[in-house]
């Protein structure tokens, strides 16, 4: 490499840098999930998001480089994008197969700085008809849990693994999470929680690459980008399972004592 370009590259790299932007990756079309993770620890490497946990400075910017050719821009700036800007660009998503059946995408709700994030698996028939997640049974068993221990579902920002409804319930099939997925770090990167529960084995596998059954990798903190992943059973299975109901206070009990440390 020649001397000049090695300076043109590093001018840029300076600018980057305070702009906040301290990483770069290549965004293939059409997918966002494989982002490389920065803070890989002993736990289960999870895959598919990370994040930058420092916010970007916007004063005190030197000049950007003047009469430099090399890039227009970065491949994606990370941890710039809004969630408003997610929903945009998700549009009418019409994706994948679930598009066809759904009545509304439920992109998710809650607070856009959330420490919390809680993933479901995919809207049913109630969160299909409001456009909105966990607002059906299951959704009344979260809130229950949520207040139990002292959580505000205001507070928390909640979504789905899939954003429009799988017909009959089903699990939702790969190529489904593959074209949905996406969108789903891209929330994440937007409200650069502290925590994020995944409620039930689809989320927990998506986010966290976790393919071991539920009760043996619930109610354990994994490390994930800048912050933490932990997952637990889902509440729509508590409803099957209503002796089930303990596991998962016991795990909100946990998620309230990591949420209380600094
Ligand atoms: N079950 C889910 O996984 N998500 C919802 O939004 C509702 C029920």
């Amino acid at each position: 490499m020649d001397d000049r370009l090695k300076e043109e590259i590093g001018a840029w790299l300076e600018f980057f840098r305070e702009l906040g932007i301290e990483d770069f990756y290549r965004r293939e079309p059409g997918t966002f999930s494989k982002l490389q993770m920065r803070t890989p620890s002993a736990e289960p490497a999870p895959q598919g998001f990370s994040f930058n946990t420092s916010p970007a400075p916007v004063q005190n910017l030197k000049s950007k480089p003047q009469n430099l050719s090399l890039f227009e821009a970065p491949a994606v700036v990370r941890g710039h994008e809004t969630l408003d800007e997610v929903r945009a660009d998700l549009g009418d998503c019409q994706r994948c197969k679930l598009s066809k059946g759904r009545k509304h995408i439920v992109f998710g709700q809650g607070h856009p700085h959330a420490e919390l994030v809680l993933i479901g698996e995919g809207p049913g028939a109630d969160e299909d008809e409001q456009g909105l997640p966990f607002v059906g049974r299951a959704g009344k068993l979260l809130n229950r849990m949520l207040e139990s221990v002292g959580i505000k579902r205001e507070d928390v920002y909640i979504c789905n693994v899939v954003k429009c409804r799988p017909a009959g319930n089903r699990t939702p099939e790969k190529d489904e999470v593959d074209a949905c997925s996406p969108f789903l770090f891209r929330q994440l990167e937007a409200i650069q929680p502290r925590l994020i529960c995944c409620l039930g084995a689809p989320a927990a596998r998506t986010v966290l690459g976790l393919k071991e059954g539920m009760l043996k990798i619930r109610g354990r903190f994994y490390d994930y980008g800048g912050a933490k992943a932990v997952a637990t059973v889902h509440p729509a299975y508590v409803l099957r399972n209503p002796r089930e109901e303990k596991i998962l206070r016991e795990d909100f009990e946990k998620i309230r004592e990591f949420l209380k440390q600094s």
